[in-house]
C-alpha cells in the first residue's frame, strides 16, 4: 500500500510534461500570480517532482523545493537538469523545516494535505509560520476529501488508466483507503481525510486568512498571512 505506486500511476503528480500536470499548472498559475505580485524567495513545501517550483522560477522567483520522498526528488532533479533549472531541491520533513526563522516571502503547499495526520499538519503550519517573513504569504491548495468522500463512495470513479475500485473509510472517516484498479494491476493507498472546516480551524492557530478562491466543487485555494 503506497504512495510510490500512486504517484507512478498518476502523471498529474509525477510527470511535469504530461497533459494532466500541465492542466494543474494552468489552473493555478493565474491565482498564484494574483497573490504573488512581488518577486521574492519561495519555499515549495512538499514540492513533489517540482512543477510549481519550475513555474515560479520561470516567473522570476528564487525557489527552494522540499520533499521527504527520494522517489519524487529524484524525478524533480532530473526535470531540473532537463530544464537547466537552478531550483534547489532539498530532502526534508515539512514538520521540521531545516530553515531559519523569517526565511521566505512565500510558502506554497499544494495538494499535499492527504499525507498528514492532524498532529502532523499542526506541526507543518507552525513551522510554516516560523519560516515565513513578516508580511509573507502562505499559499495553500487542497481538496476537501471529507466532502468528496460520499461522491467517491457512491460509485466507481473512472480515470484514464486506473479507476477507483473500492473506498474504505475508517469508522470516524479520519482516513480512507482507496483501491485503484487498472486492466493490469491494483494497489491501495491510505489518505488522511481533511475537510475545509478542519483545515481552517487549524490554520487559524497560526495565520489570518487573506484570500480564498474556490477552484471547483471540492477544491480550494487559500492565502494566509502570519499572525
Ligand atoms: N506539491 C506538489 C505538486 O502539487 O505537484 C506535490 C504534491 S504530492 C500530491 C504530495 C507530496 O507531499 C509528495 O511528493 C510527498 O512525498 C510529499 N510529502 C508527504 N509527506 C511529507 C513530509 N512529511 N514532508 C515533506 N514532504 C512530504
Amino acid at each position: 500500500m503506497g504512495f510510490v505506486e500512486y504517484y507512478s500511476a498518476f502523471k498529474a503528480y509525477s510527470d511535469i510534461n504530461s497533459e494532466e500536470y500541465r492542466r494543474r499548472i494552468e489552473n493555478l498559475e493565474p491565482l498564484l500570480m494574483k497573490f504573488m505580485k512581488t518577486r521574492g524567495r519561495v519555499l515549495d513545501l512538499a514540492c513533489g517532482v517540482g512543477g510549481f517550483s519550475f513555474l515560479l522560477e520561470d516567473l522570476g522567483f528564487e525557489v527552494v523545493g522540499l520533499d521527504n520522498s527520494r522517489f519524487m526528488l529524484e524525478k524533480a532533479r532530473e526535470f531540473a537538469k532537463e530544464k537547466e533549472s537552478r531550483v534547489e531541491f532539498i530532502e526534508g520533513d515539512a514538520r521540521e523545516l531545516p530553515f531559519e526563522n523569517d526565511s521566505f516571502d512565500y510558502v506554497l503547499f499544494i495538494d499535499s494535505l492527504v499525507h498528514f495526520e492532524p498532529q502532523d499538519l499542526a506541526k507543518v503550519f507552525k513551522e510554516t509560520a516560523r519560516v515565513l517573513k513578516p508580511g509573507g504569504k502562505f499559499i495553500l491548495q487542497f481538496t476537501d476529501l471529507r466532502a468528496l468522500l460520499p461522491v467517491l463512495m457512491n460509485g466507481q470513479v473512472v480515470g484514464a488508466e486506473y479507476w477507483v475500485n473500492k473506498v474504505l473509510p475508517d469508522q470516524e472517516e479520519k482516513t480512507v483507503v482507496i483501491e485503484f484498479q487498472s486492466e493490469k494491476d491494483s494497489f491501495r493507498v491510505k489518505f488522511n481525510v481533511w475537510g475545509k472546516m478542519a483545515v481552517e480551524l487549524l490554520a487559524k492557530l497560526y495565520f489570518r486568512k487573506e484570500g480564498e478562491e474556490k477552484l471547483n466543487e471540492h477544491s480550494y485555494f487559500q492565502v494566509y498571512g502570519p499572525k
